[in-house]
């Protein structure tokens, strides 16, 4: 594949020379958020001038059709601290997470949603717990917006979570927060394609903390996340973290064995004894209902692990990125793991400074 246009892409053994890390980076992943990208980008740069680091803010544009990318384009050539990787179709914002955490170079990245829910004035407070010597300081909520129903669901979810995985992800806590740059190296290094990043960097350990963080309102527009997204989202928490789930399936399958070996006996005890059989096929399609629905469920459960090896195995990039806004030229070297594509988009060539 050799397009004339296509920038070429260093091998892993040539690198070029780096200029110095900044204390912290900002990574926000963001979709059709063009509404919120002003006030997002006027609120974050108080708070860094105030914090008085270095640091560089990495907005991924998660494939966005609306004006994104021209709104990161523009922060850019105001404030060369703010970045940009822009994505070639919605990969989903996990991935777009993961997309942004392989080009931060800071020493500690925070990672932040792009709607202004997580409040960038609560940067400081995470900065400073980490200061203290903690690897990772993620934020809890204090408190949610949100309706009644998505705040059980919510909090019915991350205490199943716990109980069915074989590592403890806090509590509360979303992806808002601070990693240090050996979290996020290790982050990054990991290979699997169906990521949760909350539940990665739980599993990583060394010194953890959560400090209680107000969840906002939605500066503008709508949630991005539809009912299914964050069905999925909770599917791969479940799932990506051991067999847990596979067991109590295998249980109520034990049970059900159990219980229709305790019925067969006793009917056909009856018949012996002379009390004549129990009326026959009421309890036959109960019967058949209910081992019907826990086969079903074990099925489904056991597609999951199944389309997830399937996922690791065709091992496809995580990700293709169509531009990059004030980034270094791609090193190769540096998420190989992660396996992405710089495709550069002929029609996005003026966001890309050339080497
Ligand atoms: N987002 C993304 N890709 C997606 C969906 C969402 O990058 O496919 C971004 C979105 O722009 C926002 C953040 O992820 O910055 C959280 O999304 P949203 O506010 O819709 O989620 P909620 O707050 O409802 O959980
Ligand atoms: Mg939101």
């Amino acid at each position: 594949m050799s397009r004339p246009d296509a920038q070429p892409i260093p091998s892993p053994h040539f690198r070029l020379p780096a200029s110095p890390r900044p204390d912290l980076s900002i990574v926000v992943p963001v979709y059709e958020e063009a509404a919120v990208m002003p006030v997002l980008v006027e609120r974050l740069g108080a708070v860094l001038n105030a914090l008085s680091v270095s640091a560089e803010v990495i907005l991924v544009d998660d494939g966005s059709g609306d004006e994104t990318l021209a709104e990161i384009i523009k922060a850019q050539a105001r404030d060369p601290r703010f970045k940009g990787l822009s994505l070639s179709r919605n990969f989903g914002h996990q991935i777009a997470i993961s997309a942004g955490l392989a080009e931060a170079r800071g020493s500690a990245v925070v990672v932040m949603d792009g709607d202004l829910q997580d409040p960038p004035e609560a940067i400081p407070s995470l900065w400073a717990k980490h200061r203290e010597g903690f690897d990772v300081v993620y934020a809890v909520r204090a408190s949610r917006p949100e309706g009644w129903p998505k705040r059980v669901a919510y909090a019915a979810f991350y205490r199943l979570l716990n109980q069915l995985v074989s590592i403890s992800i806090p509590l509360d806590s979303g992806d808002f927060g601070l990693m240090s740059r050996r979290v996020v190296d290790l982050i990054v290094a990991m290979p699997e394609r169906r990521r949760y990043v909350r539940g990665l960097r739980a599993w990583v350990g060394f010194r953890q903390v959560g400090v209680p963080i107000d969840r906002g309102n939605r500066y503008a527009g709508r949630p991005k996340f539809t009912l299914a997204k964050l069905i999925g989202l909770a599917i791969d928490g479940l799932i990506g973290f051991g067999e847990g789930p596979l067991r109590p399936v295998g249980g109520l399958g034990l049970a059900a064995v159990g219980l229709s070996l305790i019925g067969l006996i006793g009917a056909l005890a009856r018949g012996l004894v002379g009390w004549g059989f129990a009326a026959g096929w009421a309890w036959v399609a109960m019967g058949l209902v209910f081992f019907g629905g826990v086969q079903l469920i074990s099925a489904a459960i056991l597609g999951e692990y199944v389309g997830r090896i399937l996922q690791e195995v065709n091992a496809r990039p995580l990700y293709v990125a169509r531009s990059r806004v004030g980034l270094e030229p791609a090193d190769r070297g540096e998420d190989l793991s992660l396996n992405a594509w710089l495709i550069p988009d002929d029609s996005l060539r003026h966001a890309q400074p050339l080497p």
